[in-house]
């Protein structure tokens, strides 16, 4: 059944508003999505209900806080088919959860180990792992993708070895869009090396629907809420229980401790462990009021949503004159990046911001991939499942404009 895209729509108040006097037309999805009144709801509801510390009180308020809170860890451990609630660790975002495997990584890796990554990583992915080899005198191995922004995954295959410790990829690349076969890829590292750990990049792969950890046989799942509908500031790493179990704790202090005396502590039990500190307990809320609200969605309508949107971009895209899709794996999804000849990215932002069209222009937190394109940056048009084919429509007459002012 298709997706009723207007009743959607009426669930996110933002996207009514006007900006430079246009209708905004919301395209930068992948940096981060707008929030459905379900989320909004609940973060007012939490701040005006029950707001207070979790885990600590002796009150009537703290117990429904910390319901609420460790019911939200009940949410994604159920959405991403986590075997147990005490495998989510809540994080700041993908950032913070990536630098918690690499920081633990960085004691465990030998001189002479390696680690792979891609070509197509955000630098949330690829600077913790050049750092963390670097503490330890690892190779950080670089898998280049192919000329269509599709991962070489022969290359993959021949740089695993029994010396690969780590491997980290994206589901999803938010400059390309390109998906990468993650579960085929693991069942290569599987094969091949057998003492390898494998950190899946979720930012970008999670609010498309359909992820299970289990299904993918990673060790470590890292996603941002603001990317999936929920709010900043919080975010998710997964792990598998046992390697979370004796991961080295990377922030001390109060929550997630057993036994201190001045001299000396020990740890307490998972999730705390790794999780010090009062925690972003709202946003954790927050978060599962908008896994709840999309769950409550379809995935392969908003697969097949997403899918049209793109396809229609493409199709307009090839159409029109001196635009260059960036990266046309296959298997891509929800982003749309482009150069124009004879202009650059970050013009053709201004001028389709004063059409009330909002897109992201730059870099994308990718500049060893820039580089490796050639290019300064792209302009990249995102999709989430409340866009229509009218806003893609509507993207294309602004760039109309846009080239016409600046070639
Ligand atoms: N990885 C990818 C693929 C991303 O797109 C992003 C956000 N753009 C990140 C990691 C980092 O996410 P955050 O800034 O929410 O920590």
């Amino acid at each position: 059944m298709a997706l009723d895209v207007q009743a959607i729509r009426a669930q996110f108040p933002i996207l009514s508003r006007e900006v430079n006097g246009k209708p905004l037309v919301y395209l930068d999805n992948a940096a981060t999505t707008q929030k459905p009144q379900a989320m909004i709801d609940a973060l007012v509801s939490f701040y005006t209900e029950c707001n207070s510390n979790v885990h600590r009180g002796a009150h009537a308020l703290s117990d429904e806080s910390t319901r609420r809170y460790e019911h939200a860890r009940d949410v994604v451990a159920g959405f991403i088919g986590a075997a147990s609630r005490e495998e989510v660790i809540w994080t700041s975002g993908t950032t913070e959860s990536i630098n918690i495997v690499s920081k633990g990584m960085a004691q465990r890796l030998q001189a002479g180990d390696e680690v792979l990554v891609t070509e197509m990583e955000h630098h949330a992915n690829l600077v913790t792992w050049q750092q963390a080899c670097k503490a330890a005198g690892a190779r950080l191995l670089v898998v280049p993708i192919l000329a269509n922004g599709a991962l070489d995954a022969d290359a993959f295959v021949t740089m695993l070895s029994e010396k690969t410790a780590f491997v980290a990829m994206p589901q999803v690349s938010n400059a390309l869009g390109t998906v990468n076969p993650v579960r085929s890829l693991i069942k290569e590292v599987r094969a091949r090396s057998p003492r390898a750990l494998v950190l899946i990049d979720g930012a970008q792969g999670v609010a498309h629907g359909g992820v299970k950890v289990a299904d993918l046989d990673c060790d470590f799942y890292a996603f941002s809420g603001h990317k999936m509908f929920g709010p900043t500031g919080v975010g998710v790493l997964w792990g598998r229980r046992a390697l979370l179990a004796e991961w080295p704790v990377w922030l001390t202090g109060g929550e997630m401790i057993a036994e201190v005396s001045y001299q000396d502590a020990t740890w307490g039990a998972l999730p705390h462990r790794l999780e010090a500190g009062t925690p972003h307990i709202s946003g954790a809320v927050g978060l599962a009021a908008a896994i709840e609200w999309f769950q409550t969605l379809d995935v392969a309508d908003v697969q097949a949503h997403e899918k049209a949107l793109l396809d229609r971009a493409v199709a307009l895209g090839s159409e029109f004159k001196g635009l260059r899709l960036v990266g046309a794996a296959p298997e891509k999804i929800g982003v749309f990046s482009f150069v124009i000849e004879g202009t650059h990215p970050a013009d053709i932002g201004f001028i389709l911001d004063k059409q009330g069209v909002a897109i992201r222009t730059g870099d994308h937190c990718a500049q060893p991939l820039m580089k490796r394109l050639g290019l300064p940056g792209t302009a990249r048009a995102s999709f989430s499942v409340y866009n229509t084919l009218d806003e893609v429509d509507a993207l294309f007459t602004a760039l109309a404009k846009a080239r016409d002012m600046l070639v």
